[in-house]
């Protein structure tokens, strides 16, 4: 009994010891944290076409671009560095394979168009930052996170800034993979987000162009300048989700997919509203949720899949923006 109180009494002290030990450590690193200077945003700028840029600690990766496509990839990453705390609420669920999605279509039409569409790439887990949530979740207080939350926004900004100014306007497709519902369905269509919900989806042609207003959705550049209705725009012939599925790819909404007839579907986040609502810009957004099965699960699904991608955005531009994307 002695010499087990002995020992109590010396693990108390060294806890006591290493406590204050590990406080003073503590209170160092919050001074220093308190101190800490980043350089300006964008003083790695000039950005050219055929560069590559990390941001600090490579936590953002950015490749210009040169037509007037932005794919922003918030969800992918996978870093998880100690100087950033995990995230203590919201969502921490990693988007798989939507990083090597990504590249896998800028690829394909480098290879075979001469064409990038601008990249932005957010490289740490979702544990660390929430690149698609407004700062205060996106990084809850950590100035590490909230650095490469600022940098990935500063990337993205200055790639629709580079774009409206070559092409007048363009198009963020925000970058996401969902995975089995709740009730455990595995739903195979890709969940295009233009900012309405799943009801409003759910309802009528005639309710959606009567009581939507355009300015609430991602894609207000694209009715304004386009002769159809919103519920066609979304939904019609040459809505995106038709052209997937003209392209062998299911999706939602689309001529065949109208509404998600009260199943899950996400309808855009932070990403989407911030580049798709800003009236000071001639641009718009689109969230972009891919299934797992068949898309981008393996290296040839995303081969597969980035040709027929090519051949959508092609025809999309095509017929809203009277761009030829393989021709500029
Ligand atoms: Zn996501």
């Amino acid at each position: 009994m002695k010499t087990k109180s002995v020992k109590l009494y010396l693990i108390l002290l060294l806890t006591f010891t290493f406590c204050n030990k590990d406080s003073s450590v503590e209170k160092n690193q919050i001074d220093e944290t308190d101190n800490y200077t980043f350089e300006d945003l964008g003083s790695d700028a000039p950005y050219t076409y055929g560069k590559s840029y990390y941001g600090r600690n490579a936590y953002t990766t950015y490749y210009p671009g040169n037509i007037p496509i932005i794919l922003s990839i918030p969800h992918g990453g996978d870093i998880t560095p100690s100087e950033i705390s995990n995230r203590t609420y919201g969502v921490t669920v990693t988007d798989s394979n939507t990083i090597e999605l990504g590249m896998a279509i800028s690829n394909y039409l480098f290879s075979n168009y001469n064409i990038r569409p601008y990249v932005i790439i957010n490289n740490l887990k979702r544990t660390k930052l929430d690149a698609n949530r407004d700062k205060t979740e996106a990084a809850q207080g950590n100035i590490f996170a909230e650095r490469a939350f600022d940098e990935f926004h500063y990337y993205i900004s200055s790639a629709r800034d580079e774009i409206i100014k070559n092409f007048n306007t363009g198009l963020l497709f925000d970058i996401h993979g969902h995975g089995a519902n709740p009730d455990g369905f595995v739903d195979l269509r890709t969940w295009i987000g233009y900012l309405l919900t799943g009801s409003e989806l759910d309802s009528s042609d005639a309710y959606i162009d009567q009581n939507i207003n355009i300015d609430e959705t991602s894609i207000y550049s694209i009715i304004n300048s386009s002769d159809e209705s919103l519920s066609n725009l979304i939904r019609g012939p040459n809505s995106l989700g038709s052209i997937f599925e003209r392209n062998d790819y299911t999706a939602l909404p689309s001529l065949d997919s109208p509404g998600p007839q009260g199943m899950r579907y996400f309808s855009g986040g932070f990403n989407t509203f911030i580049y798709g609502t800003n009236k000071n810009f001639n641009f718009s957004a689109i969230q972009l949720e891919f299934p797992y099965p068949g898309l981008r699960d393996t290296s040839s699904s995303r081969n597969l899949f980035a040709i027929a991608f090519s051949e959508i955005i092609h025809e999309y531009f095509l017929y809203h923006y009277d761009i030829d994307l393989f021709s500029l």
